[in-house]
């Protein structure tokens, strides 16, 4: 294919037909344009004939915000793919079969998950999955550690992120996470009933020095390659299965950004269930599934990962028993820190989450963006003193 333009339906057919080894015989087409269209277009071809699928995800070269068309690298496409590439080495069977990839037309082609659920959706609408904690503790563990300088050979390391760098997007996620929440940035969505709680976080000297801290390590460590956006809607889930989508933010950053993803995600859902659960009972076993999904996504990610170190480590002078623990601490306190401050943004920045803004309820809204509100800043505040999974488990029932 030859110059960039954005896909036509026909086009994304042709695309799809292409592909031999999910249709391996003509026929049939329908397809639907399913993404959000703000971002990227994402088409669904299927052949009723076989029942057979596949998505066909393009970059747009604009993102849509405050009505107007801001322009936007195409460039995240070939991150996206690579690194779906990437880590479906590493860790298979944990992201969507890529296909076939286009550079030019910032094109991939994948693996269809329709059979799975967004992982936002269905912990919404109450799903359990027992195979998660699991499932994404292997993602994390396999793809930090093998692209860090424990897993690999620095210098090897060093021309792996020459193929991840990703100044446009991480410009975005410096903007949303780091700098809009902590003064009155136009780009905020504040409601109008915690006015009064972004005010104390702009006036809050001790939270905005630990976000500066946590900003610092956003831009200068390069520990290993990250899936860059690992909050739930980018978690595909059935109850035996865990697959990880849309890593077009991937660049070589701290660990801790992608785990405490998860968990500020998790949390985020914590702090809604006074609306999502029926009653008392329901939401306290549910908030119990939540938080034992929380120490266990950590806990089961620090065994495995010290399971690879003691294995399958590259380095020698520094594989001391004294020099692991001290980095799997400060992993810890950095997995916090980035969960309190992805938890905070999601409040009242730009980009919300369902989980809370689609509870009709307003003062029942108003308490969840609270409560999502106290963790966060408990945790943003608590990060550099954490010792134990348990610490985010006590922020989070002591807050609700
Ligand atoms: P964006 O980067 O624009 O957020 P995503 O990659 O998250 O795009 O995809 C947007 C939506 O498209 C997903 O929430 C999901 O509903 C659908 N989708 C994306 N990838 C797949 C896939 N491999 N299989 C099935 N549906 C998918
Ligand atoms: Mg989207
Ligand atoms: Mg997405
Ligand atoms: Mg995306």
């Amino acid at each position: 294919m030859s110059h960039y333009h954005p896909l036509s339906e026909a086009e994304a057919i042709e695309i799809a037909r292409s592909i031999k080894e999910v249709f391996p015989q003509d026929g049939e087409f329908v397809c639907r344009e399913i993404g959000d269209g703000n971002l990227n277009l994402v088409f669904h071809i299927t052949q009723p004939a076989t029942g057979a699928g596949i998505i066909v995800k393009q970059a747009l070269p604009y993102v849509k915000v405050f009505g107007e068309s801001w322009p936007l690298t195409v460039d995240r496409a070939r991150i996206e793919n690579q690194a779906l590439i990437k880590q479906g080495e590493i860790s298979p069977g944990l992201v969507p079969k890529v296909y076939k990839t286009d550079t030019e037309m910032a094109l991939t082609v994948m693996e269809d998950l329709s059979d799975h659920v967004i992982m936002r959706k269905g912990l919404i609408e109450g799903g359990v999955y027992p195979a998660f904690a699991e499932q994404i503790s292997e993602f994390a563990a396999r793809t930090l550690f093998f692209t860090s300088d424990l897993g690999m050979s620095p210098q090897d390391k060093k021309l792996l992120v020459q193929s991840f760098v990703n100044p446009h997007m991480c410009k975005i996620s410096e903007d949303l996470i780091f700098e809009e929440p902590y003064y009155d940035a136009k780009a905020n969505n504040i409601d109008e009933a915690i006015r009064d709680a972004a005010e104390a976080n702009w006036a809050d000297e001790e939270l905005k020095l630990e976000v500066a801290l946590l900003r610092e390590k956003f831009l200068v460590s390069a520990q290993a390659l990250l899936h860059g956006d690992l909050h739930t809607g980018s978690i595909f889930v059935t109850p035996e299965s865990t697959k990880v989508i849309d890593p077009e933010f991937a660049y070589f950053g701290p660990m801790g950004f992608d785990i405490g993803a998860i968990l500020a995600n998790l949390l985020l859902n914590f702090a809604a269930q006074e609306h999502w659960s029926a009653d008392e009972a329901a939401r306290r076993d549910r908030r119990a599934y939540l938080l034992n999904t929380v120490r266990d996504v950590w806990t089961l990610f620090e065994a495995k990962f010290r399971k690879l170190w003691n294995e399958q480590g590259t380095d020698r002078l520094l594989g001391s028993a004294a020099f692991q623990d001290d980095y799997m601490r400060r992993l810890l306190q950095d997995t916090v820190g980035f969960a309190g401050a992805k938890t905070v943004r999601r409040v009242y920045g730009f980009a919300h989450v369902a989980d809370i803004d689609s509870i009709p309820d307003a003062a029942a809204k108003e308490r969840a963006q609270r409560l999502a509100l106290a963790i966060g800043t408990s945790l943003i505040k608590g990060n550099r003193q954490a010792s134990s999974i348990e610490d985010v488990i006590r922020i989070a029932t002591e807050a609700a």
